[in-house]
């Protein structure tokens, strides 16, 4: 008897360790944890989720933007309204529907999580894609416009002018958690909503980030104020409406320097390109892509050094011709 009762305990304590017990997938920087996994009573099925996950959530968590959470709960729930409900973090699915082993669960997954965003769509020109997502239910329809229309315009020349194997698909994210103004990578570029709204005429962002995204340089192939510097020396040359955002290049001044990067640098390789090599941005451009490039690289292509260059561009910095982009007349307006 007192055996028996023993079993049963230990039984019963097994199933409530079984039952409490979580059980967990990771790859990559993502991880699935299902919070009930004893709930899946067909043994097909665990494999078919954890495909399903991997294939739809990396790809939703990198168009949902800045900060989505990369560890998902998975709970079966006896009865659910939908087959499955999935946000951010969390993903809930009808175990009779689960259990019957389904077919198409990441189509599933990826149109619930998606069901979240404002807006998603996709637009194709000439061999170029964009998906556009908005997770701001206030982003201006004439930005969206606008911000689309930069992309095909300046996108495929930017590609074709520094990086052919740059790649023809972009993504864009209008992000609320996100308070910088916009970053590029792997293809992403993402804005903040906040800033769109108070700056909505500054489009080229498209034309800088757009540049970040055909350089892909590797990491430490140059320092930051070049790569920078070169976005900027690309929007003041590819932009779309500089004038329409009232984007110049700033006047020199003594207490500049070429690491100041961003406008600064850039009006530094506009003077270089007119009065010491045509093209030189472009060379630049190439050996930091190629990781060729190093501080001697400007004295082999001009004969003098950076600092050099820097002291006879202080020396006459007004030498030099600027026109602006002005999307309104389609003209470029000289300043
Ligand atoms: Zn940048």
């Amino acid at each position: 008897m007192m055996n028996r009762i023993l079993i049963l305990i230990s039984v019963l304590l097994f199933s409530i360790s079984a039952s409490a017990q979580t059980d967990s997938v990771k790859r990559n920087r993502y991880t699935l944890v299902f919070e009930n996994p004893s709930s899946l009573t067909n043994p097909k099925v665990k494999d078919k989720v954890v495909d399903a996950f991997f294939k739809a959530y990396p790809a939703f968590a990198r168009a949902d933007g800045y900060r989505t959470k990369r560890k998902v709960s998975l709970t079966i729930k006896p009865s659910l309204e939908k087959v499955l409900a999935a946000k951010e973090g969390e993903i809930l699915v009808d175990s009779a529907w689960i259990n019957g082993n389904p077919k198409n669960i990441d189509k599933i997954l990826e149109a619930s999580l998606s069901s979240h965003w404002q807006l998603s769509d996709t637009t194709k020109h000439h061999g170029y894609t964009l998906v556009f997502v908005s997770k701001d239910p206030n982003l201006d329809p004439e930005v969206k416009k606008t911000l689309t229309e930069t992309y095909f315009a300046v996108y495929p020349k930017l590609r074709k002018t520094f990086n052919k194997k740059a790649r023809k698909d972009v993504l864009f994210v209008i992000d609320t958690a996100y308070k910088a103004v916009a970053e590029a990578s792997d293809g992403r570029i993402l804005f903040s909503a906040a800033y769109m709204k108070a700056h909505p005429t500054d489009i080229d962002i498209v034309t800088h980030e757009g540049m970040h995204v055909v350089q892909v340089y590797d990491y430490g192939s140059g320092p930051v104020w070049l790569t920078e510097g070169i976005a900027d020396y690309v929007r003041y040359k590819y932009g779309y409406d500089n004038v329409g955002s009232k984007w110049y290049l700033p006047a020199y001044n003594a207490k500049q320097s070429y690491t100041n990067s961003y406008r600064v640098t850039a009006r530094f390789f506009v003077w270089l390109e007119q009065n010491v090599k045509p093209e030189i941005i472009k060379t630049i451009d190439g050996l930091l892509r190629k990781k060729q490039y190093t501080l001697d690289s400007w004295k082999s292509l001009t004969g003098k050094t950076l600092d050099e260059l820097w002291a006879e561009y202080g020396k006459k910095p007004n030498k030099i011709h600027l026109e602006y982009s002005d999307r309104k007349t389609g003209k470029m307006v000289v300043k």
